[in-house]
């Protein structure tokens, strides 16, 4: 077995865990392969390895790839310019980092006219860190219900990231504001949302155990990220 199928192993093994820790063995949390940074010959064997759900963070780097590769559901999870929403809508088949209300028309603009219902997730800020996008867990509601209203998009779940600590077991509180936003959103708005996308390599048994239904994770799964790659292929 090569690296990327071993780390596979290992992760899918912590990851049912984890389900069974929360009592969810029967819930298959879904892995989302974060392929940022990576070339496209890793992009094919993570496809190989069975892993179909990818995430990438630059419109850009995600054209260059799909140009040469055919299968795989993409996910759009970084900040998405204004100016770039047209291509990610043509591009992607999930935006997971919808976090405003101007770019959520814009999203349903292009959408409509590309003929295409785009699934969103609605990125939060459970931290309330300055550094982080996402929209703050009070305004949520009223960004959901804007949403909901607009034509051509699906409005499928909620995505976070929690804050880098010291202690993983710290991030917790955040994966269970995120599960509680949701819940209070779904009561208020009568949306089932049945997404919560949290945890990353190295806190999503903690994220799973607090509920989330998609890990992101990248470092974990094909070693640490060299940047210079990115620069190269863009
Ligand atoms: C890069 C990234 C990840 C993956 O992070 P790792 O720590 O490498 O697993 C997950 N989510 C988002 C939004 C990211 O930008």
């Amino acid at each position: 077995m090569n690296d990327l199928s071993s780390n596979l192993q290992v992760i899918l093994g912590k990851i049912d865990m984890a389900s069974r820790k929360a009592g969810k063995s029967s819930i298959k949390v879904n892995l989302i392969a974060v392929t940022k940074t990576q070339p496209p010959n890793i992009v094919r064997e993570a496809l190989n390895c069975g892993l179909s759900h990818l995430g990438e963070n630059k419109v850009q780097e995600a054209r260059i790839k799909k140009a040469e590769i055919e299968s795989g559901i993409w996910h759009f999870i970084g900040h998405l310019q204004k100016n770039k929403v047209a291509e990610a809508v043509r591009l992607f088949d999930r935006i997971d980092s919808v976090d405003s209300l101007e770019l959520a028309q814009e999203i349903s603009r292009q959408a409509t006219q590309f003929g295409k219902t785009m699934p969103i997730l609605m990125q939060v800020n459970v931290s309330g860190e300055g550094t982080k996008f996402g929209i703050s867990p009070t305004k949520a509601i009223e960004l959901a219900e804007a949403i909901n209203s607009l034509p051509s998009l699906e409005l499928h779940g909620l995505m976070t990231m929690a804050p880098l600590v010291t202690e993983i077991e710290k991030t917790r509180p955040f994966f269970a504001a995120l599960r509680e936003c949701r819940d209070h959103l779904s009561r208020s708005t009568g949306l089932a949302l049945p997404i919560l996308s949290m945890g990353m390599s190295n806190d999503f048994e903690i994220a799973i155990e607090e509920g989330s239904t998609e890990v992101r994770i990248g470092t974990a799964l094909f070693g640490k990220r060299i940047s210079k790659i990115a620069r190269e292929i863009i």
